[in-house]
């Protein structure tokens, strides 16, 4: 047990670290490109934060989550997801200034008790971006197109884009009865989940997974035909700046968030070679969370995307990035005299920003060699007796074999040459 990390979570190992810097890379050009700012709240947060934040009736709030009562008997819990949280920061720091447009990213670990799977696991990544202040359609476009171009920039192919509008507080009361009216008349062959979600949440029966291939599922009433005015011309309009951005979209009518303060836009990308775990970005417009929090009527919109499902869809596409640069250069040393000046030639390195390292357990030399040629080092600088006398150094280019001796001073000018 002492040396098995807890289910669900994982060790992220230099060898593939590379992968995970390449994304975060990416993730902060284009933010930087779409003019979104970093923001990085706590990890845990208090209950009924995410309670009210997520929805009581949803099943991250109901069954997923990591709460516990801390020594100051609080309830806290390690975020599910961190859209609450960034309103939270929002709203305690006056991020909202004299009004006006607030647009901010994060990346970071997120927590849910879930039968972990590829690409979910319990403790989990997810970048996201939240744009607060602004219920403009434009803005839906551009949070869908930075998702969208962010995708594509990593070299996905087969993405595809689905767009719904799920009205708001005016409308979709309408299309919720519809929908309970409806889906009542099948309530036997509802999944047991269902049957508890049409009391309280019936938009969400459109995407159970369980029920998904039942007959009746395809007549299901279509909110298009609910929309209030306002939520028909938002949704329009979204349409015409994707069209004008060149982006193709399906619209889907099961694309749902079922809670009150999610209103109008709501959007998923998904690769679709990952089939039943294709969706890999996922967001939409909430307009009434900011008031649900606390703070006054402020429109908002975000998207959130787990990183290790990208990860996975990159892999199936055959796009790797190996980690950082290797070293320049290993220091080899013969005797403690040797070991003292190796020392000071590897400080001196360093201070010119050279990557290198020296042997730390005073080995054989022929067993330090091993060890700088396994290092993937492009030299290896040789110290013995002579070389400390005459303040020189035996540079040994590992790649082509070509030994030089030259003095202490011009070993980095050698190096960098
Ligand atoms: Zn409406
Ligand atoms: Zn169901």
């Amino acid at each position: 047990m002492l040396t098995n990390a807890p289910r669900g979570t994982k060790d992220i190992l230099p060898d593939q670290i590379g992968n995970w810097q390449y994304l975060e890379n990416e993730i902060r050009k284009i933010c930087a490109i779409y003019g979104y700012e970093e923001i990085r709240t706590p990890t845990f947060e208090h209950t009924e934060l995410f309670k009210r934040g997520i929805g009581e009736t949803t099943d991250v709030v109901e069954k997923e989550m990591y709460t516990f009562t801390d020594k100051g008997d609080r309830s806290i819990t390690l975020r599910p997801e961190n859209t609450a949280s960034v309103v939270r920061a929002y709203l305690q720091n006056k991020l909202y200034g004299d009004g006006g447009l607030v647009k901010l990213f994060y990346i970071g670990s997120m927590f849910r008790y879930d039968r972990p799977q590829a690409g979910r696991l319990r403790e989990f990544h997810q970048f996201g971006v939240e744009a607060l202040g602004e219920k403009n359609p434009s803005l839906d476009a551009e949070i869908i197109l930075l998702a969208w171009n962010f995708l594509k920039n990593l070299g996905l192919d087969d993405l595809e884009l689905k767009i719904n509008t799920v009205g708001c507080p005016k409308c979709r009361p309408v299309y919720r009865q519809k929908l309970q009216h409806y889906f009542g008349e099948y309530h036997d062959e509802l999944c047991n989940d269902c049957k508890s979600r049409l009391e309280k949440n019936p938009l969400r029966v459109l995407d159970c997974k369980v029920d998904a291939a039942k007959d009746f599922m395809d007549d299901a009433p279509k909110i298009e035909n609910c929309l209030c005015d306002e939520c028909r011309e938002h949704f329009a309009k979204v349409k015409t700046f994707l069209t004008a951005a060149g982006v193709d979209f399906k619209i889907d009518g099961k694309l749902v968030r079922g809670l009150d303060y999610y209103t109008k836009t709501a959007f998923e990308i998904q690769y679709t070679p990952l089939g039943a775990q294709s969706a890999v970005a996922g967001g939409g417009r909430y307009d009434g969370l900011v008031e649900e929090i606390g703070g006054p009527p402020t429109a908002g919109i975000g998207f959130a995307a787990g990183l290790e499902r990208i990860l996975i869809a990159l892999e199936k596409q055959g796009i790797t990035n190996s980690a950082q640069k290797k070293l320049d250069a290993f220091i080899v040393t013969a005797g403690s005299s040797a070991e003292v000046y190796g020392f000071e030639l590897l400080n001196s390195l360093r201070q010119k920003n050279i990557a290198v390292t020296m042997d730390f357990a005073s080995r054989s030399i022929k067993a330090q060699m091993k060890q700088a040629s396994k290092s993937g080092a492009k030299f290896a600088l040789i110290i013995g007796e002579d070389e400390v006398n005459e303040k020189s150094v035996t540079v040994k280019n590992l790649e082509t074999s070509a030994q030089k001796k030259i003095s202490f001073d011009e070993v980095s000018t050698y190096i960098f040459k």
